[in-house]
């Protein structure tokens, strides 16, 4: 949809209740991520990350505030596959191979695989992994699991790519490169992308926006853009640029 917001989050609050103790996890959480943008989240363990990501998915409710994903209600996006997902230990399932892992969501839509065979292998084929559709997720390394996980999240032909620390369990090399190879795929799909963060270095390799959150209460203190032009390589890490956005980013996350 032209114009509608790929992510919205307006005001939203959430608060745990748990043995009498009150956690505020969000409070008045603002997001709005342009159509076929790319933002990173990035903020300290607490601060709600995943909270915002769980409510955006609609696997949680919250308490005030409101919440569209490509102008839809988060539950009603996700169940109509509007919305794709990758997680950070990849949590593919060991007994299938690399194809029928990536043909899963088709699955749990009700949709037939055998239909989707194409798409299947073209998108293992943009992953790189071309020649592994049926090795089991035993036989790959850690990038090579990710990259199944990506190809998965994107069978849908999502309009919304959620990701909650993909490369987390990557070494830093690894992790450059499966940067340079994200820009790439999302280039080719120009979906909305969110991606939850502990890298400054990945944020700013990455995004289009940067959101700074806070935690106590968990909100956004800032958005910050990222100017560099596209496709970026991995010469940009070493940049005199990059540095200053990264310690800029590293000021406002350490609040000085
Ligand atoms: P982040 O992803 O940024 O590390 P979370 O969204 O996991 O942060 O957590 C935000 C806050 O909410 C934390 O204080 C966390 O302990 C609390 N929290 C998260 N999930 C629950 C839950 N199911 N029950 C109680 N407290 C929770």
């Amino acid at each position: 949809m032209e114009g509608v917001p790929g992510i919205s989050l307006s005001n939203v609050c959430k608060t745990y209740r748990t043995r009498g103790a009150e956690i505020v996890a969000l409070e008045g959480m603002n997001l709005e991520c342009p159509p076929g943008s790319f933002t990173a989240l990035i903020g300290p363990s607490g601060c709600g990350k995943s909270t915002a990501m769980r409510i955006a998915l609609g696997l949680e409710d919250h308490d005030a505030g409101e919440v569209r994903i490509a102008g839809q209600a988060p539950a009603t996006a996700t169940a109509s596959g509007i919305t794709g997902v990758a997680f950070q230990d990849a949590a593919l399932l060991p007994w299938r191979s690399v194809a029928r892992n990536v043909s899963l969501p088709l699955e749990v839509l009700g949709r037939d695989p055998q239909r989707y065979s194409h798409e299947i292998a073209k998108l293992i084929e943009l992953v790189g992994l071309k020649g592994y559709e049926n090795s089991l997720p035993g036989q790959l390394s850690g990038g090579m699991r990710q990259r199944v996980s990506i190809a998965r999240s994107l069978i849908t032909s999502p309009e919304v790519l959620f990701m909650d620390e993909p490369f987390g369990a990557l070494d830093q090399i690894r992790r450059r490169q499966m940067n340079v190879e994200l820009q790439r795929i999302w280039q080719e799909t120009r979906s909305t992308a969110l991606l939850v963060t502990h890298g400054i270095d990945e944020a700013v390799f990455l995004a289009d926006y940067v959101v700074v959150m806070h935690a106590n209460p968990g909100r956004v203190v800032e958005v910050i853009e990222v100017p560099f032009p596209r496709p970026r390589t991995e010469d940009l890490f070493s940049t005199h640029a990059f540095h200053e956005l990264t310690d800029r980013i590293a000021r406002v996350l350490h609040g000085n």
